[in-house]
C-alpha cells in the first residue's frame, strides 16, 4: 500500500516506524481544530502543560471585541503568534530579540507586557487621564485581563486594542516600514475600544446623547448647547479637528477646523 502511494524513499522512512500495538490507536487531531495554531505551538503548549487548558474563547467572546482583535488576542493566549522568538525556534530566524531594539528575547511576554513601545503608549494614555495598566509578568497579565472582562469592560477592551495596534505597528517594521507613532497607536486603540463599549469613559459625561440616538441628529435640551466633533489622525503626525455648535432648536452659532500636528 505504502509502495502504491509513495516514494521509495518516503517509504524507507515510514518504515523506520516502529509500531507498537499496546498504545492507543492513533487519530486524526488537527483536521477538526481549526485553531489557527500551528503544529508546533500546539506541541510546546501540550509539553508546557500549563496555558492549552484554560478556556480564554470564553471570556473573550463576551467582549465582542472587533473580530481581528479578537483573533489576535486568542492566538497571543495561545502562544501562536510569530514573534522572533518562535520564529527562531522555528529556525526561520537568526535571532530571538525584538525588532524595535529593546534587546530583549520577543516573546509572547514582550509582546504581551514587556516591550518598550507598548510601556510608552501606556504612558501616554495614562497621561490622558486614562488609568490603563502595567503588568508585570504574563500571568499577572493574563489572571487581570480575566478579571477585568468582568468587572471592567471598557478598561480591559482598551489594553486588548493597545496590544493589537502595538503588534500591527511591530509588523510595520517586519515589513521595512517605520514603527508608528505612539499617539497615534494610542488614539487607535481607544477610538477602538470606545466602539466596542459604547459607554466606555463617559461615566461623568451624562449629557451624552445616548447611543441608540446616535444615527439621526437631535438637537440638546432647552438652554444647552450641543457641539460635534469629528477628529482624524493619520499615522505621520498630522491631525485635524473640527466642530460645529448648534443651540436647542438646532440653529447654527459657530464652527471651526483645525489641521494640527498629534
Ligand atoms: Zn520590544
Amino acid at each position: 500500500m505504502l509502495n502504491k502511494h509513495f516514494g521509495i524513499e518516503l517509504v524507507k522512512t515510514i518504515n523506520q516506524i516502529e509500531i507498537d500495538s499496546s498504545l492507543p490507536k492513533d487519530s486524526i487531531e488537527l483536521k477538526n481544530k481549526f485553531s489557527g495554531k500551528s503544529i508546533t505551538a500546539i506541541a510546546a503548549a501540550y509539553n508546557s502543560n500549563d496555558i492549552s487548558s484554560v478556556e480564554y474563547g470564553i471570556w473573550l467572546k463576551k467582549l465582542k471585541l472587533n473580530p481581528r482583535i479578537e483573533c489576535f488576542w486568542w492566538r497571543l493566549l495561545n502562544e501562536a503568534i510569530p514573534t522572533n522568538d518562535f520564529l527562531m525556534n522555528c529556525r526561520i530566524l537568526g535571532h530571538n530579540s525584538c525588532p524595535r531594539g529593546c534587546e530583549e528575547r520577543e516573546d509572547t511576554y514582550h509582546i504581551m507586557v514587556h516591550c518598550h513601545k507598548l510601556q510608552q503608549v501606556i504612558g501616554i494614555l495614562n497621561k490622558w487621564g486614562f488609568t490603563c495598566p502595567l503588568f508585570c509578568s504574563t500571568k499577572d497579565c493574563k489572571y487581570h485581563l480575566e478579571k477585568l472582562s468582568v468587572h471592567n469592560r471598557s478598561l480591559a477592551n482598551l489594553y486588548y486594542s493597545l496590544v493589537y495596534f502595538s503588534w500591527k505597528s511591530r509588523n510595520s517594521i517586519k515589513h521595512g516600514k517605520n514603527d508608528w507613532n505612539s499617539n497615534f497607536i494610542a488614539g487607535n486603540a481607544i477610538s477602538y475600544a470606545s466602539i466596542t463599549s459604547s459607554n466606555l469613559f463617559m461615566d461623568h459625561w451624562d449629557t451624552n446623547q445616548p447611543s441608540r440616538m446616535n444615527y439621526i441628529w437631535h438637537p440638546p435640551p432647552p438652554e444647552w448647547i450641543k457641539v460635534n466633533l469629528d477628529a482624524a489622525l493619520t499615522n505621520n503626525y498630522n491631525g485635524g479637528i473640527g466642530g460645529v455648535f448648534r443651540d436647542s432648536k438646532g440653529r447654527f452659532l459657530l464652527a471651526f477646523g483645525i489641521k494640527c500636528m498629534h
